[in-house]
């Protein structure tokens, strides 16, 4: 306990089936260290959602055990309060989410309900507003706002219970390219200040500039994990996960192999800084 390197969460050969016989998760071990920020990709329909509803408690698996700062979590009520609070889970669709008629009523709700004194939840809302850049908003019906603002009001009625671990399912799902990058932002500053990540996404091109581990899952297994550059490499598995190389990266297969421009054999740049140092260094400028 305590080390530096501890797994704030793990699934340990986790088999999910639903009531229909579906089997949506078959043998998964999957563990994040405290303080990353990593990102589960793969297609619709791999069992990533049915994955993240079991972080903290809301599915209990057919068989295997999930762990919550290294510790197994049982399923009466008092553990599933306590996970709750470290493990916030923000849906993909944020109406599923919001139902309080305003705001500040929906982001109060968590530390209410945790016993928190009405002082207390003012500053706390106060503070969440601010940390997802959504103050003056309090008193707004929060489904009138747009999808980013919703997703950012969700956002903050987790950090409200001051979570140690933020689990997101598909963040940029719905925004449009300032939205989903203004979350990511908001994402990676969270991570700075020691909230661990975890997300979903099927956006391969913003994925590799914030996140340091991906783990790529299909039918319900993990089929590769590493860092962008490891997973982004094995191209036979972004092939049949039905996900593709960030653009940057495509860009550079296509000159290497259509026009001759040799930046290197199976050279990939992931993203446009990577891309802009690579090539000014390779032409020596
Ligand atoms: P993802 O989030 O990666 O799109 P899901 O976790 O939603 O994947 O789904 C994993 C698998 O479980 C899919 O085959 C999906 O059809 C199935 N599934 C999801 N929800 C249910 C449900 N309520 N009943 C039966 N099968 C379901």
């Amino acid at each position: 306990m305590g080390s530096i390197t501890m797994n704030i969460i793990e699934a340990r050969n986790i088999k999910y089936k639903y009531p229909d016989g579906t089997i949506a998760l078959n043998n998964i071990n999957f563990s994040v260290i405290k303080g990353d920020i990593v990102a589960l990709v793969g297609p619709n329909g791999a069992g990533k959602s049915t994955l993240f509803l079991h972080f903290n408690g809301i599915f209990t698996p057919t068989e295997g055990e999930i762990l919550i700062d290294e510790e197994k979590l049982s399923y009466d009520k008092k553990s599933l309060i306590k996970a709750r609070q470290k493990v916030g889970i923000v849906f993909q669709n944020p109406d599923e989410q919001l139902f309080a008629p305003t705001v500040e009523e929906d982001v109060a709700f968590g530390p209410l309900n945790l016993g928190k004194s009405l002082d207390e939840v003012t500053n706390i809302v106060e503070e969440s507003l601010k940390k997802v850049n959504m103050e003056g908003f309090e008193k707004r019906p929060p489904h009138h706002l747009s999808g980013g603002e919703k997703k950012r009001i969700a956002i903050a009625g987790i950090l409200a219970m001051n979570p140690e671990i933020m689990i997101l399912d598909e963040p940029t799902a719905g925004l449009d390219p300032k939205g989903a990058s203004q979350i990511l932002q908001l994402l990676y500053n969270l991570n700075k200040e020691g909230i661990t990540i975890v997300i979903s996404t099927h956006d391969v091109d913003l994925v590799p500039i914030y996140s340091k581990r991906l783990i790529v899952i299909n039918n319900g297994t993990i089929v590769k994990e590493g860092t962008p550059q490891e997973v982004f490499a094995d191209i036979d598995i972004i092939r049949s996960s039905n996900l593709r190389l960030p653009r940057i990266g495509h860009l550079a297969e296509v000159l290497n192999k259509e026009d001759n421009f040799k930046l290197g054999e199976e050279y990939y740049p992931l993203t446009i800084s990577q891309a802009r140092r690579d090539i000014l260094n390779k032409f020596n400028i």
